[in-house]
């Protein structure tokens, strides 16, 4: 936990979020200004600040969440395609630093715009509950 850190709050409680999934390792949850439909954050829960701070143990565990994660919203939204994006260091565009792989669900045809939608939490509030999973609905 970092006292300056978002997403150390978004696990702390402190800071509300549109929960996907959680395990012992990992907290995933929507964007709140998303690309697409179903963008998600995986975040680790140990705070680390990116890639190279992570220790390799961590990030296979967080990489292999990933995959089961976006298999889970790639089948339940009946998504074409996805894109992992993730981002280290502010010249990158990284905004919050403790490590997190987005996943935005892509569609044919439809051109991924880095302009994020603002965040509607009603939108928001329904695709949590569509996109919510326990440990065990998916398979690693
Ligand atoms: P980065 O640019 O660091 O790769 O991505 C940070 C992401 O975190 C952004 O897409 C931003 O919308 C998202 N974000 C920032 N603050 C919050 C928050 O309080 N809650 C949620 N759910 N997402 C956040
Ligand atoms: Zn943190």
């Amino acid at each position: 936990m970092r006292n300056d850190c978002v997403f150390c709050a978004i696990l702390d409680g402190e800071v509300p979020c549109f929960k996907v999934y959680e395990d012992d390792t990992v907290l995933a949850y929507l964007d709140i200004n998303p690309f697409a439909d179903g963008h998600t954050l995986v975040i680790p829960k140990k705070h680390v600040t990116g890639i190279l701070a992570s220790d390799d143990e961590l990030l296979a565990q967080v990489v292999s969440r990933v995959k089961k994660i976006a298999r889970h919203i790639v089948e339940t939204l009946g998504a074409d395609g996805f894109n992992i994006l993730q981002n280290n260091g502010e010249a990158a565009g990284q905004s919050v630093f403790h490590l997190h792989f987005h996943i935005i669900p892509r569609r044919k045809g439809e051109p991924l715009s880095f302009t994020p939608a603002k965040g509607d939490l009603g939108r928001l509030e329904r695709m949590a509950a569509r996109l919510h999973f326990e440990d065990g609905a998916g398979v690693l």
